[in-house]
């Protein structure tokens, strides 16, 4: 999608700060990190919002969980836990509109969140 922001940063056409990437998901640090790590987890493939996941497109989602699991491993926080995010739309606090999952780690989280 031409006026994607995260579609942009898979093109390598912005910046994008990557921490993995395989066929399916890119992964890259939230410009505005929101704990000690916050990496972002995105879908190759434009989907605007968890929403939109149609039936052929959770191939995405299980990509997108087990690049969570390998980089919390890699990252050294999955043992002393950490926490997954999808914000979905205005209430949900969601300000891209390509999917993504929030991974933060590296401190300890409050509930319920703000
Ligand atoms: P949302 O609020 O939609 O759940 O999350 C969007 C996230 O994207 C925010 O945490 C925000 O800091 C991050 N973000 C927005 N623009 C950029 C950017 O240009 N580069 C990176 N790396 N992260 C961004």
């Amino acid at each position: 999608m031409e006026d994607c922001l995260f579609c942009k940063i898979i093109a390598g056409e912005i910046p994008g700060n990557k921490v993995y990437e395989d066929d399916m998901v890119y992964a890259f640090y939230d410009i505005d990190p929101k704990a000690p790590e916050h990496i972002l987890i995105i879908p190759k493939k434009h989907i605007k919002s968890i929403l939109e996941v149609g039936e052929g497109d959770f191939c995405y989602i299980e990509a997108m969980i087990k690049a969570a699991q390998k980089l919390a491993a890699e990252k050294g926080f999955a043992q002393d836990g950490f926490r997954l995010v999808f914000n979905t739309g205005a209430n949900g606090g969601q300000t891209v509109h390509h999917l993504h999952l929030h991974l933060l780690g590296g401190r300890e989280f409050g509930w319920p969140p703000g």
